[in-house]
Order: C-alpha cells, then sequence, then structure tokens
C-alpha cells in the first residue's frame, strides 16, 4: 500500500527486519528462551503489527510496562505469555486473570498484595543495583523464609535488571551478575532472566533461562562501542513543502538563530517537535537527500524545519520531494546523538501525526 499523496511524513517499520533481529538474538541465546519487550507499543513502533508477528516467528514471552499495555495487547495474542514489569496495582487482580497477565512482583506489598489476591503465576523482581523497581535482600530473604507470604503463588521467573549493560567495561556487571546468582539461591527450581538488549552482548553468562531484548529488535544498537549488529527497522521520511533562494544576511526560523552566510537554498519540511523531531535538532540535525546530508538550518518549530539543501542537485528539491530523516544512513542512534538523547526516546517519541506503514516478510522498502 503506498502513502496518499496527502501525507506529509511517513514512517515505514519494517516488521520482517524485527523478526530478523528476534530470530538472531533467540539463535545467539539458545537453549535459553529469547523473549520480546514490547512496552510503550513496541517502543513506539505498533505492538498490533510487531507482537503477532514475533508470536508466529516462535516468541511466546512478551513483556508490557503497564496493565493497560497488557490488556491492550492480549487483544492482538491470544495465546503467549504476557508480563507486566510494572505489577500489580491494588485492586486489579481480575484484570490479571479476566486477561490472562502475569505481574512482576517488584516489591513486598506487590507480593503480599497479590498473595491476598488469591495467588497465581507471578515473576518475582530482585533489585541488584538499579534501586528503582525489585525486591532488596532483606525483602528476598522473608519471602525465603516465611513460605505463607507467597501463599499459593506459583513464580515461573526470577528476574533482575542491568543498569550498565551497554558499557562492557563497567565493573557493575560482573557485580550484578554475582549478586543475581547470590540472590536466586533460595529460589532453586525457577527460571531465571537478568539480560536485556546490550546484557544478551555481555556473553552467555549474562543469558541464564530468559533473555529479555526490546531495543535490539527496533534496530537500536545494543553495542554502542561496535557497530551495530542489528537490521535498521525504521525509515522517517518528511516532505518538502516548499524551496526557497537565501542570501547573506537573511536569518532564518524563530529567533533568528540560524544567520545564512553566502547564496544558497533552504527547504522547508513538513516535520516539527510535535512530531517527535526534537527541538534540540535545532542547527545540530541533519536530514538526508538523495545521499546528500543536509543540515538543520535555524530552530526546529512545531510542524515544519528547514533544511540547508545548497549542496542537492535542484531536481530532488520540489514540492513532495522527500528527506529522508530517520533512514538507512542515519539511523534513530544518529538522529539521538545530534539531539542529544538516546535511540529509546527517539523512537517512543514519535508523533501521532505520521502516516505508517508496516512492511511483512517479502514486501520492498520504501
Ligand atoms: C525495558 C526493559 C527491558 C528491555 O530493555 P532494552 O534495553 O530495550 O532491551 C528489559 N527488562 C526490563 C525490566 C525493562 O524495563
Amino acid at each position: 500500500m503506498p502513502f496518499p499523496a496527502r501525507a506529509t511524513t511517513m514512517l515505514t517499520i519494517d516488521v520482517a527486519a524485527v523478526v530478523a533481529n528476534w530470530r538472531r538474538i533467540a539463535a545467539m541465546v539458545a537453549p535459553a528462551e529469547a523473549a520480546a519487550v514490547v512496552k510503550a507499543d513496541c517502543y513506539g513502533l505498533g505492538a498490533a503489527h510487531i507482537a503477532p508477528a514475533l508470536f508466529a516467528a516462535g516468541c511466546r514471552s512478551f513483556f508490557v510496562a503497564t496493565i493497560d499495555e497488557g490488556i491492550r495487547l492480549r487483544r492482538d495474542l491470544p495465546d503467549g505469555a504476557i508480563y507486566v514489569l510494572s505489577g500489580p496495582l491494588p485492586g486489579t487482580e481480575a484484570d490479571f486473570a479476566a486477561h490472562r497477565l502475569i505481574p512482576v512482583l517488584n516489591s513486598l506489598p506487590q507480593v503480599a498484595g497479590w498473595t491476598a489476591g488469591g495467588g497465581a503465576a507471578c515473576v518475582i523482581h530482585i533489585d541488584t543495583a538499579m534501586n528503582r523497581l525489585g525486591l532488596e535482600q532483606g525483602e528476598l530473604e522473608r519471602l525465603t523464609s516465611d513460605p505463607q507470604l507467597l501463599g499459593a503463588n506459583r513464580p515461573v521467573l526470577i528476574m533482575s535488571h542491568l543498569a550498565c549493560a551497554d558499557e562492557t567495561q563497567s565493573p557493575v556487571n560482573q557485580a550484578q551478575l554475582t549478586a543475581f546468582h547470590r540472590l536466586c539461591g533460595g529460589f532453586a527450581a525457577i527460571r531465571r532472566s537478568l539480560a536485556a538488549s546490550s546484557g544478551v552482548f555481555l556473553g552467555p553468562a549474562f543469558h541464564f533461562d530468559m533473555v529479555r531484548p526490546g531495543a535490539a529488535l527496533y534496530g537500536l544498537n545494543p553495542t554502542p562501542d561496535h557497530p551495530n549488529p542489528m537490521a535498521q527497522v525504521v525509515r522517517l521520511q518528511g516532505k518538502i513543502l516548499q524551496v526557497r533562494d537565501v542570501d547573506s544576511p537573511m536569518t532564518v526560523g524563530y529567533g533568528a538563530t540560524h544567520r545564512v552566510a553566502r547564496r544558497g537554498r533552504l527547504a522547508t519540511v513538513a516535520i516539527g517537535y510535535a512530531d517527535g523531531w526534537f527541538r534540540s535538532l535545532g542547527n545540530r540535525g541533519h536530514g538526508v537527500i538523495g545521499g546528500i546530508k543536509v543540515p538543520v538550518a535555524g530552530r526546529v518549530s512545531m510542524d515544519l524545519t528547514s533544511f540547508d539543501v545548497t549542496e542537492v542537485p535542484s531536481a530532488l528539491l520540489h514540492p513532495g520531494a522527500l528527506v529522508d530523516l530517520i533512514g538507512p544512513t542515519h539511523t534513530a542512534d544518529d538522529v539521538a546523538a545530534d539531539a542529544g538523547t538516546i535511540g529509546y526516546e527517539i523512537l517512543t517519541a514519535l508523533g501521532r501525526r505520521h502516516h505508517r506503514r508496516w512492511l511483512s516478510a517479502g514486501e520492498a522498502g520504501a
């Protein structure tokens, strides 16, 4: 399906590439299981399209952040385990049961609440460095020494989360690995999970029984010190609305922050911070037209960004012509570096105005 003529920005999501990335990780960690983290609507890329494709490829375990995300995902995923990372909020036991969601229990109060509600399959999250969610050592000791606390609960997984997995040399990784081994001791028969995307690449010692990649499935680089081993998933293109000739001493955009230094050309493109094209890209980011890098000129406004297209052949510059904003040679990680953030934020901020298209296996890219 081509994009409609009225589309000003177009987001193409290569679902086959997501599946290929999942298969790659599954092969790397076997016989451990590769789950898929599909929270925040698959990092903004569309869980309704991606999660069923992963299931069809053999993925059987899916992690979301909130109960609402779990309820929505269950509609698209009749089978497959759905784990809710934020755990049960008081009064939500019926939601978990009705939609067959499995809570991650992050604290003793969550354990107690879940037990009081009758207990069922659950995940125990233990904290080994994040100090964000998860039981601490003392809480864990109370849990293992007092069987009543767990009641009829059936822990199916015990997990923790790495704080510095993208820094391979960080001593925190080894410390967390050691702590995880020690703290799991009281739960000998239960499956274990420690690694997210970057943790997968720290080696087999980090794989345990299940890995929980998110970002790597969506093409972000899990090994920031090395070339990206994952296939690219996202292409974002914007249309040129207007091309104008400029010359010194004109200025561009709000605040007149960009001063034109020489005769040249600007293209005004229909993308702005309301689309997740961050305002911090003003005078710093760039797009690509016909393989040529075009710098952002001036501030990014809500709906518009000006690019300096002086170096681009005229034939490529007309209303409706396309600028690559995120693409094969200019990835979400690259945009993030320009914007002073991480690829995760670029993907999850992708705006609601983009026309979206999901490519499955065999469909040609945009
Ligand atoms: C988000 C999240 C993941 C996935 O992390 P990535 O870096 O995107 O692979 C895994 N585990 C937990 C607990 C998370 O919150």
